[in-house]
């Protein structure tokens, strides 16, 4: 039997192990989960949402614990990571009525017809994630994939393995057996389950492996949900409160080390605020303590690994030569440990500037005009998130509309309410989910319709 040894990219210390899922393996466990689906269906959304809600207690109560275990295996400020398990317990019972209410039977009348529209499961979801949100990022899938009464078999990221299992192990427990099964190993495993005849894919990931994802897929026509990488682009008008903005720019460019889909990638400021935006928010910068999440002061964690810490400086190193300007950090990087980078004079043909960076770096390009900023942000082939600052609410609002990101925030993150998809447009995104909408997505709508007996 393989093992995946899982590390602390703080330390590089090995802090445990799981064993591989034999590709043999794969489709038992996919024929298991195919067994306890129609009893799993039958439940309903009441009866599966009473379950998957007495998970919350569980998430609350071992919130430190999990907590510890994200930040020993991916890195993060301790602090951050037990809010993202107790994230899991947050507002559980009331999302899980939401889904409940998205995928009910609705009617529809004409004149002669009465039909019903049903959401019915797919069958068995397969939920392949990533390692930044190691809890979180299985969570956004694998719940609304069982709340509407698919099966799920999920494969955590091969760098967060333990956060992945203990995510399904203190989910699962309140579940019938093979509900919720896990596999583990890397992109062999995930390609192996998604050849497996499941019937949905909901992956988090890169753009690279979505595309891959989406061409295995073809072949049986297989549902995909993909939720994809992004070059975010906050753009800082002339109005903006510009302390406002650098801190905006400073939390979303450096939070979980810049390792976030929706981080800000990319920042376009005019060139009469440029000098003292780019001033505060390397000050900002300056401030954010870097080192091992489980150190009280640390803002900043750890690269998740080797390549990707190369990945990062590679980047920064091109932007260098190709005549960027380092206004904070730029050196004293250790171990998987980059310190918080602010670049300016970022132009568009720079490699850091197109490609996803997933680091603590924030890229300032000077633009002469909002119109410019716009035509730069949307130059890109990513549409996940972007960000607007500017004091005059319908200005900035407008400049909002003509962005071709998914979801964009006007003076505050790129978050909606509660109850708004999570959403990328072009590639970052094919079908989306949360929300109604989103929610539906792990369902196969169903229309049956008779002739009105009342007419
Ligand atoms: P990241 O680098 O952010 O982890 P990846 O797209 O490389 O993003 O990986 C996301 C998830 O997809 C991981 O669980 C990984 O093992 C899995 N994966 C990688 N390649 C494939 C593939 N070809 N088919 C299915 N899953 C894959």
């Amino acid at each position: 039997m393989t093992t995946l040894v899982s590390y602390n990219p703080s330390s590089g210390e090995p802090i445990g192990d799981v064993p591989v899922t034999a590709a043999s393996e794969v489709p038992t466990v996919v024929q298991r989960a195919r067994a306890a689906q129609p009893a799993w269906a039958a439940l309903g959304a009441e009866g599966r949402g009473r379950l998957l809600a007495a998970a919350a207690a569980r998430f609350e109560e071992r919130g430190e614990e999990l907590g510890k275990l994200i930040t020993r295996e991916m890195g993060k400020p301790l602090k951050e990571a037990v809010r993202e398990a107790r994230g899991c317990a947050a507002g559980l019972a009331e999302h899980l009525q939401e889904i409940a209410a998205a995928v009910a039977t609705q009617v529809v009348e004409d004149k002669r017809i009465r039909s019903e529209v049903h959401h019915d499961p797919h069958g068995v979801c397969a939920a392949i994630t990533p390692w930044n949100f190691p809890l979180m990022m299985p969570h956004w899938l694998v719940l609304p994939a069982l709340a509407t009464g698919n099966t799920v078999v999920l494969k955590p990221s091969e760098e967060t393995p333990l956060c992945g299992q203990a995510y399904a192990d203190v989910l699962a427990e309140g579940l019938p057996e093979d509900v919720l099964q896990v596999v583990h190993g890397a992109d062999e495993t995930g390609r192996t389950l998604v050849a497996a005849e499941v019937d949905l894919i909901a992956f988090t990931g890169s753009r690279e492996t979505g595309k891959k994802i989406l061409a295995a897929a073809a072949d049986r026509l297989t549902r995909v949900i993909l939720e994809l990488g992004g070059k975010d682009p906050l753009l800082v008008l002339e109005d903006a409160h510009l302390e406002a903005a650098a801190r905006f720019a400073a939390t979303n460019s450096f939070r979980n080390a810049g390792q976030v889909c929706v981080s800000t990638e990319r920042i376009f400021v005019p060139e009469r605020i440029a000098a003292r935006f780019v001033d505060l928010l390397a000050q900002a910068a300056g401030e954010m303590t870097v080192g091992d999440g489980f150190e009280s002061d640390t803002r900043v964690g750890p690269m998740i690994n080797g390549r990707q810490r190369d990945h990062v400086l590679r980047q920064i190193d091109a932007a260098v030569a190709a005549g960027a300007v380092v206004a904070a950090g730029g050196k004293g990087h250790h171990g998987n440990f980059i310190v918080p980078t602010v670049l300016s004079g970022v132009t568009g043909q720079m490699a850091i500037a197109r490609e996803e960076t997933f680091g603590p770096v924030a890229c300032v390009t000077i633009v002469p005009d909002e119109e410019a900023a716009v035509q730069q942000a949307n130059d890109t082939p990513f549409g996940l998130g972007a960000v607007v600052f500017g004091a005059d609410d319908e200005r900035a609002y407008a400049v909002a509309r003509k962005l071709t990101a998914g979801m964009v925030g006007v003076n505050r993150p790129c978050g909606g309410a509660e109850g708004t998809p999570w959403v990328g447009a072009r590639q970052s995104g094919y079908g989306f989910h949360r929300s109604p909408d989103g929610h539906r997505q792990f369902t196969q709508t169903r229309v049956v319709s008779r002739p009105r007996s009342d007419r």
